[in-house]
């Protein structure tokens, strides 16, 4: 099957923004990675429908953003200058997004950080058992509500529970949130996943999002197996497998439907874990603010606010000692995400290394070759 641009979300809504673009000769294209310094790139390509080119940002595109979140993101449609300057697809223009799946980034900067650009449904698994928290999928319909998407919840591991323990966590959760779908299902037991199909459409992008454990993965695996009688067909035109390219984020699926898999999701899980956890305590945290000391741990430490509660029988012992857990649960939370960013930023670095010296070799050649040009002509 050949894919075309609706198969990939394109549709009315970016059409009707690209009439000055396409004039100037640039292609519409989706992106699907984000590699910071450049992006990867669906593009048309006359033989063989769609394939992936590695693009780059043009410095307007970047200077006029005024947020991290007008930067392009995965799922974003831009115009491309395919072949460019110095031969590279030079991103243009970014259009404007039909819906944005985001959230603010951690600590004090109000700052948002786009997790996926034009998503039609974010899917949220959970389950009836540990996993059902109302409170945290409040936090998830917050998220998608703002984004635009529709907001579906899969109850998954059906097979795990009493019928009516996963009938009651549906209701429970329809009731929080009158306009989203909720569907009992089993990955393991392959039940009642024909619940899924309306909203792997053709042109439709879809968000996995959830604890870790759910069977965000299995699911995955599912829809992108045979089981599925879906086929990656994006994949087999680049001709790398499905299993090698953990980078690919935004998957497009032949029988309809786009998944989008990255690693923002996995953020937006912890954060909202987090701002969760924090707000059964809040309680505490106001009473912290009356400790003496500001970096007070609550142990020992002299004119804590917290223990005085605890002495005075204000505050019970078991949820104390809950905040004190929390407070390392969320230190190691930091510390993992704080981790994995060094990393990201040291690659990022090095890849703006090698492709700043790449230009400094292309200028010095530039040069070596301009003046004997002169030269030449200075000879006629
Ligand atoms: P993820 O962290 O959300 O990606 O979760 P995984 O896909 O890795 O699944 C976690 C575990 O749950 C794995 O051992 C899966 O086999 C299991 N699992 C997934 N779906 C089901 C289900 O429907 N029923 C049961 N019993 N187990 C499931
Ligand atoms: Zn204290």
């Amino acid at each position: 099957m050949k894919l075309n641009l609706t198969d990939l979300g394109w549709n009315d809504f970016f059409e009707q923004q690209f009439a000055p673009y396409r004039e100037q000769g640039w292609k519409p294209a989706r992106l699907i990675r984000d590699n910071k310094i450049s992006y990867g790139a669906l593009l048309e390509d006359g033989a063989n429908g769609f394939d992936e080119f590695e693009v780059i940002l043009s410095g307007k595109v970047y200077h006029e953003a005024e947020t991290d979140a007008d930067l392009p993101a995965v799922g974003d449609w831009v115009a491309l200058e395919v072949g460019g300057e110095n031969g590279d697809n030079i991103i243009r223009a970014r259009l404007d997004r039909q819906t944005c799946f985001s959230r603010r980034a951690s600590g004090l900067s109000a700052e948002e950080q786009v997790i996926a650009a034009n998503v039609s449904t974010v899917m949220v698994v959970t389950e009836a058992g540990p996993d059902h928290s109302p409170r945290r999928m409040e936090r998830y319909f917050a998220l998608i509500s703002r984004s635009g998407a529709k907001a579906v919840v899969l109850i998954n591991k059906a097979d795990l529970f009493e019928d009516a323990d996963n009938q009651s966590a549906a209701e429970e959760l329809r009731a929080l949130n009158p306009d989203a779908d909720v569907h009992v299902i089993s990955v393991k037991r392959r039940k009642n996943l024909k619940a899924l199909k309306p909203y792997f459409r053709r042109g439709e992008t879809v968000a996995l999002i959830g604890s870790s454990g759910v069977g965000k993965s299995a699911l995955v695996n599912l829809i992108l197996g045979e089981d599925w009688q879906w086929v990656d067909e994006v994949n087999e035109v680049t001709g790398k497998g499905r299993h090698t390219t953990t980078a690919r984020e935004l998957l497009v699926l032949e029988k309809g439907g786009i998944l989008i898999d990255n690693p923002g999701i996995k953020e937006v899980q912890m954060w909202t874990d987090e701002t969760t956890l924090r707000e059964r305590f809040a309680d505490i945290d106001q009473l912290a603010l009356q400790c003496r000391f500001q970096d007070c741990k609550h142990g020992t430490d002299a004119g804590c606010a917290i223990r005085a509660a605890v002495e005075a029988g204000t505050l019970g012992a078991d949820r104390y000692e809950g905040y004190l857990k929390l407070e390392d649960e969320i230190a190691k939370l930091r510390k993992q995400r704080k981790k994995r960013q060094m990393t990201v930023e040291r690659r990022n670095k090095r890849d703006h290394k090698i492709k700043a010296r790449n230009r400094v070799d292309r200028d010095d050649l530039q040069r070596e070759l301009k003046p004997r040009a002169k030269e030449h002509r200075s000879h006629e």
